[in-house]
């Protein structure tokens, strides 16, 4: 059975209830993958810090939960995890506030000598997955020992996932995103990013444009997500759109790209073809539109599976 090693941070997230009343929940962007994953019975193993406290007991309670393993490092003292806070204006638009500078998933990410031990035991697992947030929560030292890495991982032949995923908030500027984007392409083997992405850090005006871009990047498996437009897929150089059904029943958009990723790799590790797990990942990523919350529960990935 494949099983996958991914590396990011998790963190406590507060979201509105009514008035003035928030509910406490656990969330990040690979993290929710993780869930996803391990929902459908694939072993996930996530790298993270936590720290210390009663914020990092609630989080490993989560993923003990979830069936998701964490791998942390040894000791990381007077640290804790992220938080951040949705809230939504009168339109109903919602605003995200970050208290993640400090993390221990930060001082991890920033720290070779905390990295590399549990790099080493990404080594076993057959694939390693991570996206844009964590790539831009590591200084530029870590950055360049983790290419390191990852070039050894897969001349061992692990393979690498990534999403982009951008987060403008988390570098010091565009240029350093395009820059570290555009490095990590040549070490991935399964490329997720939204179109989103690729119109605002490779200037792409159009899909068609996208394609062509991504296509002299060398990525050998590639699909490009666009909300409730049809995905893209590129698979050694072949290339094919895939259809998706809008959604006539959004509650709420949180988590359809992390839920697409997990769905997406979760199907291509137990051995369906892109386009069967490209069929799958959007049936589990419009599922989850229709809910509150970021990540399907194990019963209704199962109910998916089946259907
Ligand atoms: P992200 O959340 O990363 O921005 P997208 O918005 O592109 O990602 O959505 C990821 C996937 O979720 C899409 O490829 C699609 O399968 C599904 N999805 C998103 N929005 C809709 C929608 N309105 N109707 C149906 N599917 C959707």
């Amino acid at each position: 059975m494949a099983d996958i090693a991914i590396i990011g941070e998790v963190m406590l997230e507060f979201s509105p209830l009514t008035g003035k009343d928030f509910t406490l929940g656990v969330s990040g962007d690979t993290y929710n993958s993780a869930c996803t994953l391990a929902g459908l019975e694939i072993s996930t193993t996530y790298i993270t810090s936590l720290g210390e406290g009663q914020s990092a007991d609630i989080i490993r309670q989560h993923a003990y939960h979830r069936h998701v393993h964490l791998l942390e490092p040894q000791a990381v003292k007077n640290k804790s995890p992220g938080l951040y806070m949705i809230s939504n204006d009168e339109t109903g638009e919602r605003f995200f506030d970050y208290w993640r500078n400090d993390s221990a998933a930060k001082a991890l990410l920033n720290n070779e000598n905390l990295l590399l031990p549990l790099l080493k035991q990404v080594e076993k697992h057959g694939y390693l997955y991570f996206s844009g947030i964590t790539l831009a929560l590591m200084n530029d030292s870590c950055r360049s020992m983790f290419q390191q890495f990852l070039l050894d991982y897969r001349l061992q032949g692990g393979k690498v996932i990534f999403d982009p995923n951008y987060r403008s908030k988390l570098w010091l500027n565009k240029a350093a995103a395009i820059s570290a984007t555009d490095e990590i392409q040549a070490y991935v083997d399964i490329y997720l990013p939204g179109f989103e992405e690729e119109e605002c850090l490779f200037g792409s005006t159009s899909p068609d444009g996208a394609v062509k871009r991504l296509l002299t990047t060398g990525v050998d498996e590639v699909v490009i997500k666009n909300g409730p437009e049809n995905c893209i897929l590129i698979n050694n150089d072949h290339v094919e759109n895939v259809e998706v059904t809008p959604s006539t029943d959004v509650v709420d958009t949180t988590g359809a790209g992390d839920t697409f990723n997990g769905g997406y790799i979760g199907a291509r590790l137990s051995g369906l073809n892109p386009i069967d797990a490209i069929n799958f990942a959007a049936k589990a990523a419009s599922k989850i539109l229709m809910i509150k919350g970021g990540v399907l529960q194990s019963k209704q990935l199962s109910e998916l599976k089946a259907s």
